[in-house]
């Protein structure tokens, strides 16, 4: 090895890419980066806000002192009651009133019509307050859920919200006991697997996020209750995500943070990952950004173990397009 290189190398010439990647690397593991640089964005996750409104406060108020904003947009993964406008509201404070969010419906958001009708508004008129997500989308959902499952496209990345309670008819529903996107339990029936494979087969972007409120592969609660409790559904979805080389599938439901890939079932490349509850506290709060770049998609994960501050408990790289995948990981991270 020549003694020169590269200790003694002055900093002048190690060039300029050499410090454009230590300094793109620090900016990645500090989570530290603008909304939108160049082709790399980053967005953020929460799911199960519930009415833990002061705890998600505190949540979007780390958010801006960690990541200094919700980034691109905000997604929360469902269970959005006690009331979802109050929740907007925490967003408005904290993010803006023209912040853009994501609502996913979760199975207590089904339970008030009142609630489930914010949703279909937020989707057709943004309930007047703001731009609606329609105006946003790249694909809406199958008729009888066409307002609260829907795909967009941001930069190099697919996004898809699925209302995993959607029985297949073709007529909504107003409350759980009638209509058709109320209706269900957490099933991706085949007419929602029909709809996502063909929104999958029209996209032509590198990276693809899943949005849905149960998990397919659930921990340490609703095992057996969540999309598992229809397996043969549940292992087409994961076949379908598979083939269509989708990043990660997010999920709420359970309250518990937790990153899954090559473990039990059949879990393979996909990354299921469970935003843990914003406003609960079986497992503190979570929430999550994930970085897209130009050739890879990273995770910083925040959490605050029921305690009053957050801090960075993982850094996941999920994938890259110029690489090939690394080995399966064995088994679950929880930390
Ligand atoms: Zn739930």
């Amino acid at each position: 090895m020549d003694q020169n290189e590269p200790r003694n190398r002055p900093l002048s010439q190690i060039g300029a890419i050499g410090i454009i990647a230590i300094l793109t690397f620090a900016l990645l593991a500090s989570g530290r980066l603008p909304a939108q640089d160049g082709g790399t964005f980053y967005f953020t996750v929460t799911s199960d806000p519930h009415s833990g409104y002061s705890r998600f406060s505190r949540l979007c108020d780390a958010i801006n002192k960690h990541l200094g904003g919700a980034g691109a947009f905000h997604v929360t993964a469902g269970d959005l009651v006690g009331s979802i406008a109050k929740n907007r509201a925490i967003i408005d404070r904290y993010f803006g009133r023209a912040a853009l969010w994501y609502p996913v419906v979760g199975n207590h958001d089904l339970d008030k019509p009142k609630e489930l009708e914010w949703l279909r508004n937020e989707y057709e008129n943004g309930n007047k307050l703001r731009s609606p997500i329609s105006e946003r989308i790249k694909n809406r959902g199958p008729a009888g859920s066409s307002r609260t499952t829907y795909s967009w496209d941001h930069r190099n990345a697919h996004f898809i919200v699925l209302n995993v309670y959607w029985n297949g008819d073709a007529n909504e529903g107003n409350g759980r006991e009638n209509g058709s996107d109320t209706a269900g339990e957490g099933d991706i029936v085949p007419a929602l697997l029909k709809w996502l494979a063909a929104d999958l087969a029209a996209n032509d972007k590198p990276f693809i996020f899943v949005f849905g409120h149960e998990p397919a592969f659930p921990w340490e609660r609703h095992v057996g209750d969540s999309l598992d409790a229809y397996k043969e559904n549940r292992d087409a979805f994961w076949r379908l995500l598979e083939s269509a080389g989708v990043t990660a599938y997010v999920c709420g439901h359970t309250h518990y943070y937790s990153v899954r890939r090559g473990d039990a079932g059949n879990i393979g490349n996909v990354w299921q990952i469970g935003a843990g509850s914003a406003g609960k506290n079986d497992d503190g709060q979570t929430f999550l950004q994930f970085i897209v770049g130009s050739r890879e998609v990273s995770l910083n994960v925040y959490r605050n173990a029921g305690t009053g501050s957050f801090r960075k408990t993982a850094y996941l790289k999920l994938k890259s397009v110029k690489q090939p995948l690394p080995d399966l990981m064995e088994t679950a991270v929880h930390p």
